[in-house]
């Protein structure tokens, strides 16, 4: 049972398509990385999820209810963080959390308690929502988001502004919530190095469409590309891998390299091979794909998904 569904959905400003016949089925528990350039339709499709602007055609569920714009009633079961989240500039952060608490209908105090200490939150609760650091105000964006328990988390960029230890600690909050408590989480970004190490699945938008969608595992293996061999007889080495059937390619770094899946999979069998032929490797290794060269890759891409 999808926890996230989207059937068709399309989005039309005038003649643009912003967003273009997107279906996605994101199931309980699972971290989905939305990613796509500026302009991809990210933004959109997370607006028609959240039933603040109406789709041109197709529909959006969540928790197996319809999506109608101007329908809030679905907010109840989703936290949402929008790129730059607005705050009360001139009140503190525990004030502006208590403002979300009674607009949530929320009565536990310890509710913003809870939000402050899992944010790390704790030394600026009494400083003013304006004096806050960008990465500051991006935690205080997600102790908003949080507060009210939701099992549904919807992020549009939420690294923006955050350090790398920051980002380190928003990512292990984040699995916590999925891997421990179930939380479902979509999240948006146009950095592939950066959701890569936290999401289970991703699919990858441009110019409103699905352009690719996959398990990280699947992406891991496409962007695998060749095996690099190195022997100190490196001619003897090359001609055993090609009685063999392979195709090594000899590089300018006196380094043989293997395009084929079947070298890829199994660099093991390439080093048994060349053990018993008397050509012991020096070194094995399998040559990845950087993670945006191959975002630009499959962007580029003509076709869809499917
Ligand atoms: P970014 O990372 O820059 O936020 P995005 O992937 O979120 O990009 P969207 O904000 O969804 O992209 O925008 C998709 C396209 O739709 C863009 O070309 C944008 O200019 C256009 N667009 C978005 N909202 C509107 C609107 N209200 N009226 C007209 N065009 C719009």
């Amino acid at each position: 049972e999808a926890v996230i569904r989207t059937e068709n959905l399309s989005k039309n400003y005038g003649k643009l398509k912003a967003v273009d016949g997107i279906s996605l089925n994101i199931r309980k528990g699972e971290i989905y990385g939305f990613l796509g350039l500026n302009g991809a339709g990210k933004t959109t499709t997370i607006r028609m999820l959240l039933g603040l602007v109406g789709p041109s055609s197709g529909n959006a569920f969540m928790n197996g209810q319809k999506i109608n714009a101007g329908d809030t009633s679905i907010w109840r079961d989703v936290g949402y963080l929008v790129e730059v989240p607005y705050s009360y500039p001139d009140l503190t952060v525990r004030e502006n959390l208590d403002i979300i608490r009674r607009l949530r209908f929320i009565n536990d105090l310890k509710s913003i308690d809870r939000v402050i200490e899992l944010l790390s939150l704790g030394d600026y609760s009494d400083v003013i929502a304006k004096n806050l650091s960008l990465g500051n105000a991006q935690r205080l964006g997600l102790a908003k988001a949080l507060i009210h328990n939701p099992d549904i988390l919807l992020l549009d960029e939420p690294a923006n502004g955050l350090d790398p230890a920051g980002i380190v600690e928003v990512r292990e909050l984040l699995k916590d919530l999925s891997f421990n408590r179930g939380v479902t989480i979509f999240i948006s970004s146009h950095i592939l190095g950066e959701i890569s190490k936290l999401v289970t699945r991703i699919g990858i938008i441009h110019e409103g469409r699905l352009q690719y969608e996959s398990s990280l595992e699947e992406m891991e293996n496409l962007r695998k590309t060749c095996l690099q061999v190195k022997a100190a007889d490196i001619n003897g080495a090359k001609k055993i891998l090609e009685k063999s059937g392979f195709v090594p390619e000899l590089t300018n770094e006196n380094t043989l390299e293997i395009a084929s899946r079947e070298a890829i999979s199994r660099p093991d069998m390439v080093a048994r091979l060349l053990v018993d032929s008397g050509f012991p490797p020096s070194m094995l290794y399998v040559q990845e794909e950087d993670l945006e060269a191959f975002f630009l890759r499959v962007i580029k891409m003509k076709g869809g998904a499917e």
